[in-house]
């Protein structure tokens, strides 16, 4: 397809210029399925969702959108024991959250019980299927390696009339959990184990969250979802990699079913971020275990965490669309994922000042009781963002990482007798620096200001390198700002084995006392801003206009490529 056809199929999150597309042309182009474009989302209800997820929403929901079709979303619930309702809620906040609507299109596996169960009974009565009373270490023995062939049940040539007779006395309940299963009659020999006689159905004694007590026999997954698709009419069954050994099995039951239009299964690689898990069992035991507060911990790799700690809908379908969709698996760099975090979040926050780790500035020649007000745009990227007053005063306070007494070479900021630039301010010098007797800390600076240098040019146009932020002590409100970090050290969270033991000690550091300019204090939870100089920030879902919180989104640079170039002078921060 040339430029123009990817420019008109182009969807938020979804880049068409990818193998799949090329598939859907070519069955666009030959009528299969009447033209037709149906794809799913189907999220196992066992966990929140991860960004590995949005990668395969941004996939379905993009497939459809760009080729005038349509994406359901299916709860693929068939294992009773692992799901759970509070599940289910939680992603299809976060499936709407990323911006995708199924409409009224929302199905569970579930609601085909019944169906799925008159299937396996076509099949038995066509010979295509037995019940088998070996135990699951048997079957698994008997399976055969990849270089032998399995062995035959002794069970596999039942009559049709005892199969049907077992099968159904296995749904009403007449045998323990593990006593029997309904297996496919496929072929014991096959250079693919997932068809020497794979397990359709197996006995469970336990509740469904959607189907109760109803029953005690559950499909598997590898029965269950070729026919949820067929079901739903999904023309392109688009799954990860780990799936393309199952493929043929998916088209066996199709075809044993004689479904027409079959669904056609298209496999692609699974999304990898470095020092990121994505595994909804390895994100379950970080929260069971209390690595982290819990699924939205602003650490977690979960879209609920994500959104918590302030990452956009539009950045992680940015990030999506940009990594493509392909057929061998790769890991991506979490850079990548920042970089859109940053872009999306350059345009659209607007800039505040905010002092994290505060030091006391005294004006000697300012007057006491003044307060002056100084016009500062909200966002330079976006000159409709307007701008906004914040007060200036005798008493302020800087980052007290922007005052060194003995400065290093190119450090550009205040010292001893220097004069800085506080941002659309004055130009302030630095002349007396009081300490603590005992501990011999700086405990505030004394400082004069020039007044006619308002708005921070001199007439005499001296220069003056370094631009500081600073808030003014009288009108600043607290609040506690938690700095988030990478929650593994490793690039890849499971070397050594043990994820846990990769955890970053340091991936949350707490900051109380935090003094911000006073435009934020009625701050709403999930607001974003970029605090100058230090990156961006999103106002906690705990956060009040008593108490604020804001989570550290992303740094304003990689600060992790910058400490491994090993960079030796203090960064000159003047960032305007
Ligand atoms: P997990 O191992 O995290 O539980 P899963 O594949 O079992 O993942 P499902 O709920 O079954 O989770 O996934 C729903 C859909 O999302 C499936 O189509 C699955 O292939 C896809 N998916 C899951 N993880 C990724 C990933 N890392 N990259 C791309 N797609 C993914
Ligand atoms: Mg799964």
């Amino acid at each position: 397809m040339g430029i123009q056809g990817w420019l008109s199929l182009s969807v938020q999150g979804y880049n068409p210029a990818n193998f799949i597309q090329d598939i859907i042309d070519q069955d666009r182009a030959a009528g299969r399925c009447g033209g037709r474009v149906q794809t799913r989302f189907p999220p196992e209800p066992n966990g929140y969702l991860h960004i590995g997820h949005a990668k395969s929403i941004c996939l379905n929901f993009g497939v459809a959108a760009a080729n005038g079709g349509l994406c359901n979303l299916r709860f693929d619930d068939t294992n009773p024991t692992k799901e759970e309702g509070e599940y289910v809620e939680a992603i299809k906040e976060d499936v709407r959250w990323l911006g995708f609507d199924w409409d009224d299109r929302c199905f569970h596996a579930s609601d085909y019980f019944d169906q799925l169960y008159k299937w396996a009974i076509q099949l038995i009565e066509d010979g295509k299927a037995y019940v088998c009373d070996l135990t699951a270490d048997e079957i698994r023995e008997q399976r055969g390696t990849l270089t032998e062939p399995g062995r035959e049940s002794p069970y596999r040539n039942r009559s049709v009339e005892e199969n049907l007779d077992l099968f159904r006395r296995m749904r009403a309940g007449e045998f323990p959990d593990g006593a029997r299963v309904l297996r496919a009659k496929i072929d014991m020999a096959s250079g693919n184990i997932n068809m020497r006689d794979p397990v359709l159905y197996r006995i469970l004694h336990a509740e469904h969250h959607r189907t109760g007590a109803q029953w005690c026999i559950y499909p598997m997954y590898d029965y269950a979802h070729p026919l949820s698709d067929a079901i739903e009419g999904i023309t392109h069954s688009i799954c990860t990699l780990e799936f393309e050994d199952h493929r043929p099995l998916y088209d066996w039951l199709l075809e044993q079913l004689k479904i027409p239009d079959p669904p056609k299964q298209i496999e692609f690689a699974r999304l990898n971020l470095t020092h990121t898990l994505t595994s909804k069992r390895g994100l379950r035991r970080l929260v069971q275990e209390g690595h982290v507060s819990g699924w939205d911990d602003p650490r977690m790799p979960t879209l609920s965490g994500m959104r918590r700690r302030g990452y956009t809908p539009a950045a992680i379908r940015n990030f999506c669309s940009d990594i493509g969709v392909a057929k061998t698996n790769s890991v991506v760099s979490l850079a990548q994922l920042e970089h859109f975090v940053r872009e999306d979040l350059n345009r659209t926050a607007p800039r505040v000042m905010a002092v994290l780790r505060p030091l006391k500035v005294v004006l000697v020649n300012y007057p006491e009781d003044v307060t002056e007000e100084f016009t500062i745009e909200n966002n330079p990227e976006d000159p409709a963002a307007g701008s906004r007053l914040i007060p200036f005063s005798r008493t302020l306070y800087i980052e007290q990482e922007d005052f060194m007494e003995e400065p290093v070479p190119k450090y550009f900021r205040l010292a001893p007798g220097r004069e800085v630039r506080l941002k659309g301010a004055y130009l302030v010098k630095c002349e007396e620096v009081v300490k603590d007797p005992e501990t011999g800390r700086v405990v505030e600076l004394r400082c004069t200001y020039d007044p006619e240098t308002r708005g921070g040019e001199a007439p005499d146009g001296r220069k003056v390198k370094g631009t500081i932020h600073w808030v003014s002590a009288r009108h600043a409100v607290d609040a506690t700002v938690r700095l988030y970090d990478k929650l593994f050290l490793t690039e890849d969270p499971n070397e050594g084995g043990d994820f846990v033991a990769n955890l970053n000690p340091n991936s949350l550091e707490v900051l109380n006392g935090c003094k911000v300019e006073p435009s934020v204090s009625q701050a709403a939870p999930g607001s974003r801003y970029q605090f100058l100089r230090h990156g961006y920030f999103c106002v906690d879902r705990d956060s009040s206009p008593e108490a604020l919180i804001f989570n550290r989104t992303v740094t304003l640079k990689d600060t992790w490529a910058k400490v491994s170039a090993r960079s030796e002078a203090p960064d000159d921060l003047v960032h305007q």
